[in-house]
Protein backbone atom coordinates (compact mmCIF):
# COMPACT_ATOMS: atom_id res chain seq x y z
CA UNK A 1 0.00 0.00 0.00
CA UNK A 2 2.75 2.41 1.16
CA UNK A 3 4.69 1.72 -1.90
CA UNK A 4 1.32 2.22 -4.55
CA UNK A 5 1.46 5.76 -2.71
CA UNK A 6 5.18 6.52 -2.88
CA UNK A 7 4.39 5.58 -6.86
CA UNK A 8 1.43 7.90 -7.21
CA UNK A 9 3.36 10.73 -5.24
CA UNK A 10 6.70 10.39 -7.54
CA UNK A 11 4.56 10.51 -10.46
CA UNK A 12 2.82 13.31 -9.38
CA UNK A 13 6.08 15.20 -9.17
CA UNK A 14 7.00 13.86 -12.07
CA UNK A 15 4.10 15.90 -13.73
CA UNK A 16 4.74 19.60 -12.09
CA UNK A 17 7.91 19.07 -13.28
CA UNK A 18 7.03 18.56 -16.37
CA UNK A 19 4.29 21.58 -16.44
CA UNK A 20 6.69 24.09 -15.24
CA UNK A 21 8.79 25.25 -17.99
CA UNK A 22 5.80 25.56 -20.33
CA UNK A 23 4.43 27.65 -17.04
CA UNK A 24 7.36 29.70 -16.80
CA UNK A 25 7.33 30.28 -20.70
CA UNK A 26 3.87 31.92 -20.65
CA UNK A 27 4.67 33.73 -17.66
CA UNK A 28 7.52 35.22 -20.01
CA UNK A 29 5.11 36.76 -22.33
CA UNK A 30 3.83 39.37 -20.28
CA UNK A 31 5.55 41.60 -18.26
CA UNK A 32 4.02 42.87 -15.59
CA UNK A 33 4.93 46.93 -15.72
CA UNK A 34 2.95 47.70 -18.71
CA UNK A 35 -0.17 46.04 -20.60
CA UNK A 36 2.40 45.25 -23.59
CA UNK A 37 2.87 41.83 -24.53
CA UNK A 38 6.62 40.75 -25.78
CA UNK A 39 7.05 37.59 -27.31
CA UNK A 40 9.82 35.28 -26.15
CA UNK A 41 13.20 36.22 -27.95
CA UNK A 42 13.24 34.26 -30.75
CA UNK A 43 16.47 35.42 -33.30
CA UNK A 44 15.87 34.53 -36.69
CA UNK A 45 18.79 32.75 -37.98
CA UNK A 46 22.53 34.84 -38.41
CA UNK A 47 22.02 37.27 -41.12
CA UNK A 48 18.34 36.10 -41.80
CA UNK A 49 17.21 38.67 -45.07
CA UNK A 50 19.66 41.12 -44.29
CA UNK A 51 18.87 44.69 -46.19
CA UNK A 52 20.09 44.33 -49.51
CA UNK A 53 19.98 46.51 -52.54
CA UNK A 54 21.51 50.03 -52.36
CA UNK A 55 23.86 51.40 -49.89
CA UNK A 56 24.80 48.74 -47.15
CA UNK A 57 24.68 51.68 -44.51
CA UNK A 58 20.89 52.38 -45.45
CA UNK A 59 19.80 49.39 -44.60
CA UNK A 60 17.94 50.38 -41.16
CA UNK A 61 16.02 53.24 -43.16
CA UNK A 62 14.70 50.59 -45.55
CA UNK A 63 13.74 48.10 -42.34
CA UNK A 64 12.01 51.50 -40.76
CA UNK A 65 10.34 51.87 -44.56
CA UNK A 66 9.60 48.17 -45.35
CA UNK A 67 7.89 46.74 -41.90
CA UNK A 68 5.30 44.99 -43.06
CA UNK A 69 6.82 42.82 -45.02
CA UNK A 70 7.29 39.15 -44.77
CA UNK A 71 11.03 38.96 -44.23
CA UNK A 72 10.84 42.15 -41.60
CA UNK A 73 7.76 41.04 -39.71
CA UNK A 74 9.94 37.70 -38.80
CA UNK A 75 12.58 39.71 -37.75
CA UNK A 76 10.88 42.38 -35.78
CA UNK A 77 10.50 41.92 -32.02
CA UNK A 78 8.38 45.02 -31.11
CA UNK A 79 7.13 47.78 -33.42
CA UNK A 80 4.58 51.16 -32.73
CA UNK A 81 4.35 53.99 -34.43
CA UNK A 82 7.44 55.66 -33.38
CA UNK A 83 9.73 52.91 -32.99
CA UNK A 84 10.55 49.40 -34.56
CA UNK A 85 12.73 46.85 -32.70
CA UNK A 86 14.26 44.18 -34.54
CA UNK A 87 16.92 41.33 -34.14
CA UNK A 88 20.51 42.01 -34.89
CA UNK A 89 21.52 39.83 -37.58
CA UNK A 90 25.49 40.13 -36.78
CA UNK A 91 24.45 40.10 -32.92
CA UNK A 92 27.30 40.60 -31.02
CA UNK A 93 25.98 38.65 -27.26
CA UNK A 94 24.07 36.32 -26.87
CA UNK A 95 20.77 38.84 -27.41
CA UNK A 96 21.10 41.53 -29.15
CA UNK A 97 18.34 43.98 -30.31
CA UNK A 98 18.29 47.27 -32.51
CA UNK A 99 15.64 49.82 -31.23
CA UNK A 100 15.24 51.89 -34.57
CA UNK A 101 13.53 55.44 -34.52
CA UNK A 102 10.76 55.84 -37.23
CA UNK A 103 11.16 59.22 -37.92
CA UNK A 104 14.33 61.01 -40.19
CA UNK A 105 16.83 61.70 -37.76
CA UNK A 106 20.22 60.15 -38.92
CA UNK A 107 22.50 59.99 -35.47
CA UNK A 108 22.62 61.19 -32.23
CA UNK A 109 24.03 64.85 -33.06
CA UNK A 110 20.59 65.47 -34.94
CA UNK A 111 19.32 65.21 -31.63
CA UNK A 112 17.29 68.37 -30.69
CA UNK A 113 14.85 69.38 -27.85
CA UNK A 114 11.99 68.11 -29.43
CA UNK A 115 13.01 64.70 -29.51
CA UNK A 116 12.95 64.37 -25.53
CA UNK A 117 9.69 63.02 -25.69
CA UNK A 118 10.09 60.35 -28.61
CA UNK A 119 13.58 59.52 -26.32
CA UNK A 120 11.40 58.53 -23.24
CA UNK A 121 9.19 56.69 -25.04
CA UNK A 122 11.93 54.35 -26.33
CA UNK A 123 13.96 54.20 -23.88
CA UNK A 124 10.69 53.06 -21.65
CA UNK A 125 9.98 50.97 -24.30
CA UNK A 126 13.74 49.20 -24.46
CA UNK A 127 13.96 48.85 -20.96
CA UNK A 128 10.74 46.83 -20.56
CA UNK A 129 12.13 44.58 -23.00
CA UNK A 130 14.63 44.11 -20.66
CA UNK A 131 12.88 43.71 -17.65
CA UNK A 132 10.76 41.26 -19.64
CA UNK A 133 13.90 39.12 -21.17
CA UNK A 134 15.04 38.93 -17.76
CA UNK A 135 18.85 38.74 -18.67
CA UNK A 136 21.39 41.43 -17.38
CA UNK A 137 20.95 43.90 -20.43
CA UNK A 138 22.82 47.12 -22.06
CA UNK A 139 20.77 49.59 -23.54
CA UNK A 140 22.88 52.19 -25.48
CA UNK A 141 24.04 54.64 -28.55
CA UNK A 142 27.17 53.97 -30.37
CA UNK A 143 28.78 57.38 -30.18
CA UNK A 144 29.33 57.22 -33.87
CA UNK A 145 27.37 54.70 -35.55
CA UNK A 146 27.76 53.07 -38.48
CA UNK A 147 24.12 52.23 -39.97
CA UNK A 148 22.15 55.68 -40.97
CA UNK A 149 19.11 56.17 -39.26
CA UNK A 150 18.99 57.01 -35.16
CA UNK A 151 18.68 53.54 -33.41
CA UNK A 152 20.36 51.79 -30.05
CA UNK A 153 21.03 48.50 -28.92
CA UNK A 154 19.26 46.20 -26.48
CA UNK A 155 22.17 43.97 -25.88
CA UNK A 156 23.26 41.20 -23.17
CA UNK A 157 25.97 41.77 -21.35
CA UNK A 158 28.22 38.90 -22.12
CA UNK A 159 28.83 39.84 -25.45
CA UNK A 160 30.30 36.16 -26.56
CA UNK A 161 29.12 36.20 -30.26
CA UNK A 162 31.05 34.42 -33.27
CA UNK A 163 30.00 38.04 -34.79
CA UNK A 164 32.72 40.06 -32.45
CA UNK A 165 35.13 39.65 -34.80
CA UNK A 166 37.98 42.08 -34.46
CA UNK A 167 39.11 44.82 -31.88
CA UNK A 168 36.48 47.57 -33.05
CA UNK A 169 33.36 45.04 -32.59
CA UNK A 170 33.60 44.87 -28.71
CA UNK A 171 35.42 48.08 -28.47
CA UNK A 172 32.39 49.38 -29.48
CA UNK A 173 30.57 48.06 -26.85
CA UNK A 174 32.70 47.44 -23.99
CA UNK A 175 34.09 50.74 -23.82
CA UNK A 176 32.60 54.46 -23.60
CA UNK A 177 31.95 54.55 -26.88
CA UNK A 178 28.69 52.91 -25.94
CA UNK A 179 26.64 55.58 -24.78
CA UNK A 180 23.85 54.25 -22.28
CA UNK A 181 20.56 55.46 -23.12
CA UNK A 182 19.94 58.04 -19.76
CA UNK A 183 23.39 59.55 -20.65
CA UNK A 184 22.05 60.65 -23.94
CA UNK A 185 18.72 61.54 -22.37
CA UNK A 186 20.34 63.78 -20.28
CA UNK A 187 22.86 65.66 -22.47
CA UNK A 188 19.67 66.18 -24.76
CA UNK A 189 17.51 67.72 -22.09
CA UNK A 190 20.08 70.07 -20.03
CA UNK A 191 21.76 71.01 -23.03
CA UNK A 192 19.14 70.73 -26.01
CA UNK A 193 21.98 68.41 -28.05
CA UNK A 194 24.63 65.71 -28.02
CA UNK A 195 27.81 66.49 -28.86
CA UNK A 196 30.17 64.01 -29.78
CA UNK A 197 33.89 64.28 -29.63
CA UNK A 198 34.59 62.34 -32.99
CA UNK A 199 38.49 61.71 -32.22
CA UNK A 200 38.14 60.83 -28.66
CA UNK A 201 35.25 58.18 -29.57
CA UNK A 202 37.32 56.97 -33.01
CA UNK A 203 40.61 56.37 -30.46
CA UNK A 204 38.06 54.60 -27.76
CA UNK A 205 37.69 51.66 -31.12
CA UNK A 206 41.55 51.74 -31.00
CA UNK A 207 41.76 50.94 -27.07
CA UNK A 208 44.10 47.37 -26.10
CA UNK A 209 41.48 44.87 -25.55
CA UNK A 210 40.54 44.56 -22.21
CA UNK A 211 37.60 42.14 -20.38
CA UNK A 212 34.56 44.44 -19.55
CA UNK A 213 33.76 42.88 -16.97
CA UNK A 214 36.64 42.16 -14.73
CA UNK A 215 38.96 44.57 -16.41
CA UNK A 216 42.27 42.78 -17.25
CA UNK A 217 43.96 42.73 -20.46
CA UNK A 218 43.59 40.02 -23.07
CA UNK A 219 46.04 39.77 -25.94
CA UNK A 220 43.82 39.09 -28.78
CA UNK A 221 39.99 38.16 -29.71
CA UNK A 222 39.91 34.49 -29.44
CA UNK A 223 42.12 34.76 -25.79
CA UNK A 224 39.44 37.28 -24.64
CA UNK A 225 36.70 34.90 -25.58
CA UNK A 226 37.91 32.00 -23.95
CA UNK A 227 38.36 34.39 -20.69
CA UNK A 228 34.65 35.53 -20.99
CA UNK A 229 33.52 32.14 -21.05
CA UNK A 230 34.77 32.12 -17.45
CA UNK A 231 34.31 35.69 -16.55
CA UNK A 232 30.87 36.13 -17.78
CA UNK A 233 29.78 33.07 -15.29
P1 LIG B 1 25.94 50.97 -35.17
O1 LIG B 1 25.56 51.76 -36.40
O2 LIG B 1 27.40 50.83 -34.99
O3 LIG B 1 25.25 51.49 -33.92
O4 LIG B 1 25.39 49.50 -35.36
C1 LIG B 1 24.68 49.09 -36.49
C2 LIG B 1 24.13 47.72 -36.24
O5 LIG B 1 23.45 47.33 -37.42
C3 LIG B 1 25.19 46.66 -35.97
O6 LIG B 1 24.95 46.07 -34.71
C4 LIG B 1 25.05 45.69 -37.12
O7 LIG B 1 25.18 44.34 -36.71
C5 LIG B 1 23.68 45.96 -37.65
N1 LIG B 1 23.56 45.71 -39.08
C6 LIG B 1 24.55 45.67 -39.99
N2 LIG B 1 24.05 45.41 -41.23
C7 LIG B 1 22.72 45.28 -41.08
C8 LIG B 1 21.65 45.02 -41.98
N3 LIG B 1 21.86 44.82 -43.28
N4 LIG B 1 20.42 44.98 -41.48
C9 LIG B 1 20.19 45.19 -40.16
N5 LIG B 1 21.16 45.47 -39.27
C10 LIG B 1 22.41 45.49 -39.71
Amino acid sequence: MQQTYENVFSAFVDICKSVEPKKQTEERLKTTETNITFPLFDAPPVAFGTTKGGSWDNALITIANTLSSETNKRRTFYVDDKIAIVYDPYAKAKMHLLCIYRSNIDNPTQLKTEHVELLKHAHTIAKQVAAHLRVDMMIGYHAIPSMRRLHFHIISRDLVSDCIKNKKHYNSFATDFFLPCDKVLTELESKGKVTIDKTKYENLLKNDLKCHRCKSSQKNIPKLKEHLEQCNK
